[in-house]
């Protein structure tokens, strides 16, 4: 039933996008955001991906939603630097979406199409992704660098970390998974763990991102540790479109009257 429904619901305009803010940790400012996939389903209400994303990868309709995603993403991006706020946008690729061979293609003509520079585009894979086909992988992901694009490695820490992906794979961004921000108040050696990937992250000349930070004591402890960047529900939860815009505008409004 999900499945069929699936289907619909690129066309009957039930799906949409809600933006998490990522922000810098040493001064608060929003630097990006990113996507994440919301189903508005008409009896069931809101969906969220862990419900429907598994079903589209293995039914094949994860190829035409990636693509909406990375349209509409692509598109808000563009919209909201022209309106005068700048924000990097983050999008989530599943490995079908990857292995897809249109996928450079896609991403290059709608990069073009929405006029959005590609590298205020980043694209977010889990490890598994570089685990499958490494060679084909490396291919993939060579050819998004040459589109000019940004490469991130989501929930960095979890599954089958290898740090030879880090030397092997052409990525930018490293995201320290939510399971590590979340024992960091807690575990002494979370600390360790996580201060090593910060370093390493850093050394590597990667940007690095803390995910899930949910409390004041964790923003706390990443900071002391000189984490560059971070998300979470503590800075915000995902926004609708129209949120994001408000938040921002009251963040330029306060920084405005802190110079005067
Ligand atoms: P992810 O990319 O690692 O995203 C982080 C998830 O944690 C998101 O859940 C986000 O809403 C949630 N989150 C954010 N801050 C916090 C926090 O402080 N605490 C906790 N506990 N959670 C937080 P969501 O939106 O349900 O997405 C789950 C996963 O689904 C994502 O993990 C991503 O892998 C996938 N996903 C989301 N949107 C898309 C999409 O457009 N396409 C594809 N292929 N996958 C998507
Ligand atoms: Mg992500
Ligand atoms: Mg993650």
């Amino acid at each position: 039933m999900l499945e069929c429904a699936l289907r619909r619901a690129i066309d009957s305009h039930e799906l949409v996008l809600h933006y998490q803010p990522k922000v810098d940790l040493e001064n608060g400012a929003i630097v990006g955001a990113e996507a994440f996939l919301r189903w508005r389903h008409p009896e069931r209400g809101i969906i969220l991906p862990g419900q429907f994303v598994p079903i589209a990868e293995v039914c094949g309709s994860i190829i035409p939603i990636g693509r909406w995603v990375l349209r509409e993403a692509c598109r808000q991006a563009r919209a909201w630097q022209d309106a005068g706020i700048g924000v990097r946008m983050a999008i989530n690729v599943s490995p079908p979406e990857l292995r897809d061979r249109d996928f450079v293609h896609w991403v290059r003509m709608i990069l073009n199409e929405t006029g959005l520079d590609p590298p205020d585009l980043e694209i977010e894979l889990r490890e598994a992704v570089l685990m499958h086909d490494s060679q084909f992988a490396l291919d993939v992901l060579n050819a998004l660098k040459d589109v000019g694009v940004q490469l991130a490695l989501d929930d960095f820490g979890t599954g089958y970390s290898s740090l030879s992906h880090l030397k092997r794979f052409p990525i930018d961004i490293l995201k320290i998974d939510q399971t590590f921000v979340s024992e960091l108040h807690t575990d002494p050696g979370t600390n360790s763990f996580v201060n090593a990937v910060i370093g390493m992250g850093k050394n590597l000349g990667m940007q690095v991102v803390a995910e899930g930070v949910e409390s004041r004591e964790q923003l706390t402890c990443l900071q002391e540790l000189a984490c560059p960047q971070g998300q979470g529900f503590y800075l915000s939860e995902p926004l609708t479109a129209a949120e994001f815009t408000r938040l921002c505008r009251r963040k330029q409004v306060q920084r405005a009257s802190s110079v005067v």
